[in-house]
């Protein structure tokens, strides 16, 4: 059975990372192994390299990733393989891998932190695990129990927190970067029937917090990231490589990303690669009440982003009194004339790479909306957002969100 079977054409795709399939659908007689996080074998370096200060490790152009990685491969007859933790290294693929033709690529991007009271956490990683199994079903790659991923970025996390991040490095973080290719070497046009599953760590820049704050501009009348219908709401490689013109056009003019618009109505959806929200007041005439506001998930144009949905659940249970919280389809010309009437309050954009930064700025088509900036940083609401979440990660505040990697004695 191809693994594109596990959705089936009457049955639409799920979009809520909820109710996924685990398996591939096989019989327990059958050759195919599962995914099995408890057969991890490690082989560790011998070649331990030095650990760069954040500042240097950010400031090349090349990644610099942890001593080690995960990797698993599968196949759609004998299933996955015994997952491998080794060294970090360049990967061998055939050029007519399926991957390198036609994006059969999926990945997640979630952080290890450093607690201020010395212990290592992830956040939410089951909301990545089921984000990944949903893209990777997306494009005919393998399912997995997403449980299984999820102990294997712990897995790994235990072996290169200890000496990549430091118990005196508090507040610092590491990237994770889980990837499923298909690596079927053959050109046709198919579902790969081979894949690799690997699991890297690395630094990443601070980009929570651009002077200034984070100047958007919107996306050309020409061009749309994603569509009804296509695969905005997977985290697949295709979705990145072709807005990269748009990005690369509004840097040149001084802005930090692209504000994705859709339709001819111009409706607002991500900023870059991170969810979008802004803060109004609504017309007096419709009750002038504080309203937090993102674009919904229904009509599969968005991520749904770890972050998008933790500061949408804070919000509701920690602002109730002050704010309502709003997911619906809004347009720019919504949001140009809440800044005209003076209603506009507050802007961020919220993922895992940039948190939740602060927006000072929105260029649209010949226009510009100012969105004032308290101390080079937002506003008060997008602040009290930040501050919560960051004392989950960080351990200032017990919550289930905050899961403790058991680190491995050095
Ligand atoms: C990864 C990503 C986000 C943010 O998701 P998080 O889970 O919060 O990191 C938002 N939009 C797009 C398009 C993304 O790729």
């Amino acid at each position: 059975m191809a693994p594109a079977a596990v959705v089936t054409s009457s049955e639409p795709v799920s979009t809520t990372v909820d109710k996924l399939p685990l398996s591939n659908g096989h019989d327990a007689k059958s050759q195919y192994q599962e995914l099995d996080a408890s057969k991890l074998t490690y082989t560790f370096t011998t070649n331990p390299r030095p650990v760069p200060d954040e500042e240097s490790a950010c400031a090349g152009t090349e990644t610099i990733c942890t001593d080690h990685m995960i990797t698993a491969s599968w196949d759609i007859v004998t299933g996955w393989s015994t997952p491998e933790l080794r060294p970090y290294g360049p990967l061998s693929l055939m050029p007519t891998a399926s991957v390198l033709h036609y994006a059969t690529e999926c990945f997640e991007g979630l952080k290890a932190y450093r607690g201020y009271d010395g212990k290592l956490r992830l956040f939410r990683p089951d909301c990545n695990a089921r984000r990944m199994l949903l893209s990777s079903t997306r494009i005919s790659l393998p399912a997995f129990d997403p449980r299984e991923l999820e102990r294997l970025i712990l897995a790994l996390m235990a072996v290169d927190g200890p000496r990549w991040l430091p118990r005196d490095r508090k507040g610092s973080f590491l990237y994770l970067r889980p990837t499923l290719i298909g690596t079927q070497p053959q050109l046709g046009v198919q579902a790969p029937r081979q894949a690799l599953l690997f699991i890297t760590a690395s630094f990443m820049p601070r980009m929570d917090a651009p002077p200034g704050g984070m100047r958007l501009h919107t996306s050309p009348e020409d061009m749309v990231r994603a569509w009804v219908g296509g695969f905005g709401y997977a985290k697949v490689g295709a979705n990145y490589g072709p807005s990269l013109l748009a990005t690369q056009e509004a840097r040149k003019r001084g802005f930090g990303q692209v504000l994705w618009l859709y339709g001819p109505e111009g409706y607002c959806t991500e900023a870059g690669a991170s969810n979008f929200f802004v803060i109004w007041r609504t017309p007096a005439s419709e009750g002038g009440r504080l309203q937090l506001v993102t674009a919904p998930l229904d009509d599969k144009l968005i991520l749904d982003g770890v972050t998008r949905r933790s500061v949408l659940q804070l919000a509701r249970e920690r602002l109730a009194e002050e704010l309502d919280v709003v997911e619906r389809r809004y347009t720019i010309g919504e949001v140009l004339k809440a800044s005209r009437e003076g209603r506009l309050i507050e802007s961020f954009a919220a993922g895992t790479a940039y948190f939740v930064c602060p927006v000072s700025a929105i260029h649209h088509r010949g226009e510009d909306i100012e969105i004032p900036m308290i101390k080079g940083e937002g506003g008060q609401y997008t602040s009290k957002l930040k501050n919560w979440m960051r004392d989950i990660m960080y351990g200032n505040e017990q919550h289930e969100w905050g899961v403790v990697v058991e680190e491995r004695e050095q």
